[in-house]
């Protein structure tokens, strides 16, 4: 029989920098997931953590230990290779919703399981739940059987998927420790491996509309994960993108679905298109459909040239319970009832658009959740956004508006013509893609 470890013993070596072991670190994750830490422990332990950091071992025994505290999906019995993507979360990011059905019509399965919105961020699983009659939360039985179907799914986290981060997670949420790498990284990876993939692409995001604001952050991160995935024989690649400027055009559930199904007809935003590409690519050279970036390249071109991709979006759409026609008729999702433009102040190129600031106005609309429990207007957002370099005349419109409400409304404009600066010259191009790690 082993020796039983108490929870205060553990978290004392931590507390004095100590190095954890293996047994350590799994009595924690154990405690996490059967109830027999109580939360003041875990709570400790999770804080003595973020205050003395864990060595690249331990993130490893931690990743492990969480992703082996439920089921992990097998999905051997699919032929092809499974690839994923993370992104850390952006405003306007809605990539995931295209890129997914891009990648499953090039021959890669894409299991993919999402989170929802918090805070300033969006959720890929709330903008799919904005086309009417679509399901996230299909079991497993349900999720294996369609990706050996249809080749995609894009589902919630289930109750049996590492069970301990939901625990952990939670309590992290509300004692001031997420902002912790190791934990960051175990959480993450522990999720997406239980999924059943061979391989990860991530997009680490940062500045000011990102949830890591710091590039040497986000680079740690990035080098973290890429790290622990290898060492766990999945490959994975990570890429640097900024976030200071919403991604594409818009930021409201149901008009970044609409955004994503015109992204699939072969009219998305250049910034948009630069990141769905980039991601896609390392999704497909990783997995091995493509022998090089230019070859995934040309492929997920293809993808939407032949009208593919939205084919395979209108699958997945119908094969989790939602109304496809959306994909022809975008007027079908979700509709707020007041639209208003904000106009240009005066004449001049865009220098600036506030990722947060918008990401603010969104959340006083009713698009987001500032906690877990709130619910969210799929409706609402802002919509037909300039980008930085554009040339403006006064009067133009900045973007347009939806709301629920005169008062949201009200909110929204003053919000966003603070968001949106106007110099006199074009800005020089900033660089959207910051490095390949991994
Ligand atoms: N996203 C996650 O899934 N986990 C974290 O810890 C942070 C962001």
């Amino acid at each position: 029989m082993g020796t039983i470890l108490f929870p205060q013993h553990v978290i004392a070596r931590k507390r004095d920098g100590g190095e954890l072991d293996r047994a350590e670190i799994e009595a924690f994750v154990a405690g996490a997931t059967d109830g027999s830490w109580a939360d003041y422990q875990l709570s400790a332990l999770l804080m003595a953590i973020f205050l003395k950091g864990m060595t690249p071992r331990e993130t490893g025994f931690l990743t492990e230990a969480m992703l082996r505290s439920g089921v992990v999906a097998d999905l051997s019995s699919i032929k092809g290779p499974k690839a994923d993507k993370h992104s850390t979360g952006g405003v306007g990011d809605k990539v995931s919703l295209h890129l997914a059905p891009m990648v499953a019509s090039c021959g890669v399965i894409v299991p993919m399981i999402s989170g929802r919105g918090l805070g300033h961020t969006g959720g890929t699983l709330d903008k799919l739940e904005s086309i009417p009659g679509f399901r996230v939360g299909l079991s497993l039985p349900e999720y294996r059987s369609q990706l050996g179907r249809i080749g995609i799914a894009l589902i919630g986290q289930t109750a049996e998927l590492a069970p301990a981060d939901r625990k952990l997670y939670a309590l992290r949420d509300v004692t001031a420790t997420v902002e912790c790498i190791p934990l960051i990284c175990a959480s993450i990876l522990s999720k997406k491996l239980a999924a059943g993939i061979d391989v990860l692409v991530l997009d680490v995001k940062f500045g000011r509309g990102a949830f890591m604001r710091d590039r040497a952050r986000a680079r740690e991160l990035a080098v973290t994960i890429t790290a622990v995935a290898r060492a766990m024989g999945k490959p994975a690649r990570a890429l640097l993108t900024a976030m200071d400027e919403p991604l594409g055009h818009s930021v409201g559930n149901a008009l970044e679905v609409a955004e994503s199904i015109g992204c699939l007809k072969g009219k998305g935003a250049r910034d948009l298109m630069e990141v769905t590409y980039a991601v896609g690519e390392q999704m497909l050279v990783l997995s091995g459909a493509a022998k090089d970036a230019a070859e995934a390249r040309a492929r997920l071109e293809a993808s939407v040239a032949s009208g593919a991709a939205l084919g395979k979006f209108r699958e997945m759409v119908s094969a989790q319970g939602g109304d496809a026609s959306v994909a022809d008729d975008p007027s079908r999702l979700p509709q707020a009832p007041q639209r208003k433009p904000v106009a240009s102040p005066r004449s001049g190129f865009v220098t600036g658009v506030d990722a947060l600031g918008v990401a603010l106005a969104a959340l006083h609309l009713g698009a987001g959740r500032t906690k877990a429990e709130d619910k969210i207007d799929h409706a609402v957002g802002i919509a037909n956004l300039v980008k930085v370099g554009d040339a403006v005349k006064a009067g133009d419109p900045l973007c347009v508006i939806h709301a629920a409400t005169d008062r949201a409304m009200a909110e929204a404009v003053e919000i966003l013509a603070k968001a949106t600066v106007i110099g006199d010259a074009a800005p020089r191009p900033a660089k959207l893609i910051d490095e390949t790690i991994g």
